[in-house]
């Protein structure tokens, strides 16, 4: 679990990093930035600047995530997609939603005049990621490429040089992977459970159990039977919920993240 963890929160720094314009990462020892602007300051020495332009980073990022996800990212079924050639953008719309897995067959970046259209077609995205979250059929691998839809908005809607910004009023939406309720939107963890829940959460004995940090700022994950007062440890990161698996990590910024496990 530790390694789904540690993906994720790479993955996380990673669609951060590119959402401010650059990313960087460290390859053979050597600190590499890629990005579309001189970077803003040159670190002494063992820094390899490359400055690409915009297209020429989404066109790399899209390899990278190829070569990362394996065939889920190849799956792109028509990279001519054009929204120009239909009557409306919901017409459109309907016509890539109504294929399965839709996700992980278009990317955004591949679909023809996507920005010409964007105001009107952000909200029929947002509904869409949103159901998806709802529905919760995803795997945590196949959740990356709705994070790749959404990020895709909101990377445009940070971006200063076009008009588009999105209407605070659409919001991405997740729900408690228990009982469905609607709680806070954290990309990082799609499967999370609602408070309520998690005051249900037992050993495989339906013995109640809870989990804390193991130190301060937030590091480690330790579990204790309920009513113990901390003194009798539970010693598995997994646990039980209406006859489903989950499990305990810590979180990325401390505290105790706990997801439905696949
Ligand atoms: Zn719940």
């Amino acid at each position: 679990m530790a390694g789904l963890g540690d993906f994720l929160g790479w993955f996380g720094d990673f669609i951060s990093s590119f959402c401010s314009g650059f990313f960087s990462f460290s390859f053979f020892g050597i600190f590499v930035n890629i990005s579309n602007k001189n970077p803003p300051l040159h670190k002494a020495g063992g820094t390899l600047c490359v400055i690409l332009d915009e297209n020429t980073i989404n066109e790399k990022l899209m390899n990278i995530f190829s070569k990362l996800f394996g065939k889920t990212k190849n799956e792109n079924i028509d990279s001519d997609l054009n929204i120009k050639n239909f009557k409306s953008v919901s017409s459109f719309w309907e016509f890539v939603v109504s294929t399965d897995n839709w996700h992980s067959k278009y990317s955004p970046y591949k679909i023809k005049n996507i920005n010409n259209y964007i105001s009107e077609l952000a909200p029929l995205i947002i509904q869409s990621t949103n159901e998806l979250r709802k529905k919760m059929e995803f795997s945590y691998e196949e959740y990356e490429q709705i994070v790749y839809w959404d990020n895709f908005l909101i990377r445009i809607d940070m971006d200063e040089s076009n008009k588009f910004k999105l209407n605070k009023s659409l919001t991405f939406k997740q729900y408690c992977s228990n009982c469905k309720k609607e709680i806070g939107f954290q990309q990082r963890y799609p499967k999370l459970i609602c408070g309520e829940c998690l005051s249900k959460i037992t050993d495989k004995n339906n013995r109640l159990v809870e989990f804390f940090n193991t130190e301060g700022l937030g590091y480690g994950c330790q579990g204790y039977y309920c009513e113990t007062q901390q003194k009798e440890k539970y010693n598995s990161d997994i646990c039980f919920l209406e006859g489903k698996e989950y499990f305990a990590e810590e979180g990325r910024f401390g505290g105790i993240v706990i997801q439905l496990k696949e």
